[in-house]
Parts: C-alpha cells; structure tokens; sequence
C-alpha cells in the first residue's frame, strides 16, 4: 500500500492510494498507524471499502509524515563514487575511507511536502546543494538488530532530498547537524511505499534533476553500505522505534563536487524521483530566516 498526508477539510487526514483515488481513513497521523503494527493495518484494511474517496489529482499532499520523536536519522557517503567525487573538496575536512557508515542527524523543522516550495534564503548560506536520497521508515522496534532480520523492521520506503548548505558544513567543526537542519529544506514523499509492495530496496533507480537536467542518476545496488547492514550498525546499542525517519546517503553527481561547482538559488526546480516510489517537485522561493 501507498500511504500519504493530505490537507483536508482544514486539517489533516491520513490515506490510501487507490488508483487515481486517494482513500481517507479516520487517522491524522501516520505515526500512529505504525506503531499499532500488524492490528493497525488490519484495522486499514477494514476500512479501506467503506472509507471515502477524493481525486488524487487536484489534493495537497503534505510530508507523509509529520510528526517525529526524534531527529531525522541520515547517512553520510554511502555511494562510494559520492565519496570519491568529493574528495579535495571538504575544505581541509577530509579523511580516509570509512570502514562502518556514517551517520548524522537533521533537526525535523527540515520537513517540507512532496510538492511544497525549498525556503531559501541566500543570507544562510552561499552554497545550497541537493541530494536524492531513497528513505525508510521504522516499524518495529529494535535495538542491535541482527543483519538477517534488519529488513523485517522497515515499514516502508520513501523519498527525500537532503538539501545541504556546504559552507555552514564545514563552519561548524568535522560535525554535518548545522549544515543539514535549516528549516523548510527537505522534500519528503510522496507516499510512503509499505515494505511489502516495495520489494528490494537494492534494487531501485533514483534521480536527481534540477532545471530539467539529470544531476545525479545511480542504482541503490551502489550502496557502500546495504539498507540492512545501516539498520544492524545505526541500532548497535541504540533503540530504533517506528515512526524513525532513516536516509541512506546520495549517489554522486552533487553540485559541489562539480567542475564547475553548481549551487542552488531562487527560482530553480530540484526534482526528486525514483523508480517504485515517485517524484518530489520542489522549488526554491525566498524565504526570511536568518
Ligand atoms: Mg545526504
């Protein structure tokens, strides 16, 4: 099943996709259809006949999810050809190749729709870049999850753009938080894919393009580091509970490894888009936030 947020109604309603349709359930929030596991489902499944039934076409979608207990959990360099491309480019930052993944966090006010306008503001920072990214989402709970099993607590797949500010990046010490938690910055959607439609998440094609240009085209099977191996190492000792929001890295083609470098401005289209989930098209409008 395809789960998505939508406006409605003046609020917020939690629904299916059915087709061109987009069926409604009682629920406001997605959050809690995860953490209710296989009874919420059923409990979906129930209603799914009955529920009401508004055009896709025409709705707002808003992030799938909305509500986070924590940040959002990120990985770095996990396209060993994203690694390379960048290297010489860190600013006096760089280092040998990782032999776990790297891991970092975005604060959530990042959180934008699948469709909504990128707040740029060129007093945060002079380089604004883009990054696709496939994302997943916890739906068990788990601590030091075993590789064998790391699969069975995702419980679903989506897409996000991590737009970053390079130059706030490496400001601020060997640390990626300042960089990446500027608010109204990251796309995420359209839907979440359930991990069961979704299948292999190691075998999916994900774009970036921006003005109508492919900027970063690659496979997830070029991941450093597979989907199951970054949830066994990022919940080593440390729980990870449903509703937790992990990206796992982009591939490389991003603007600031470029001869010669491309950054984001006003004005531009940054299209988000992958094979078995769909597109996120975003726009960056000026915005006041320093
Ligand atoms: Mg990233």
């Amino acid at each position: 099943m395809r789960f998505l947020t939508i406006e409605y109604a003046g609020g917020e309603r939690v629904g299916v996709l059915d087709g061109a349709d987009v069926a409604l359930l009682a629920a406001t929030d997605l959050v809690s259809v995860i953490e209710g596991g296989a009874a919420a489902m059923d409990a979906v499944r129930n209603e799914l006949p009955r529920a009401e039934r508004i055009p896709l076409a025409g709705a707002r979608l808003c992030a799938p999810l909305r509500r986070f207990r924590r940040d959002i959990l990120c990985t770095g360099w996990n396209y060993w050809d994203h690694f390379e491309e960048s290297k010489g480019k860190r600013d006096g930052q760089d280092v040998d190749r990782p032999e776990h993944p790297t891991f970092f966090t975005k604060g959530p006010d990042v959180v934008i729709g699948p469709y909504d306008e990128i707040a740029y503001d060129p007093a945060i920072s002079a380089k604004w870049d883009y990054e696709a990214e496939l994302a997943l989402v916890i739906g068990k709970t788990g601590r030091s999850i075993p590789v064998e099993q790391a699969l069975d607590h995702v419980w679903g797949y989506t897409l996000a753009n991590d737009i970053s500010q390079r130059d706030l990046q490496r400001a601020h010490g060997g640390q990626w938080l300042k960089g990446k938690s500027i608010d109204q910055t990251m796309p995420l959607g359209p839907w979440i894919v359930t991990a069961d439609e979704f299948g292999d998440p190691q075998d999916v094609h994900l774009q970036c393009l921006l003005n109508g240009e492919v900027m970063q085209d690659a496979s997830t099977k070029q991941m450093a580091y597979d989907v199951a191996t970054l949830i066994n190492e990022l919940s080593f000792g440390m729980t990870l509970r449903p509703g937790d929001l992990l990206l796992t890295g982009t591939p490389a083609g991003i603007g600031n490894a470029r001869e010669p470098q491309v950054f984001l401005g006003e004005g531009d289209e940054v299209i988000t888009q992958a094979d078995k989930i769909g597109v996120l098209r975003n726009t960056l409008a000026r915005r006041e936030l320093a």
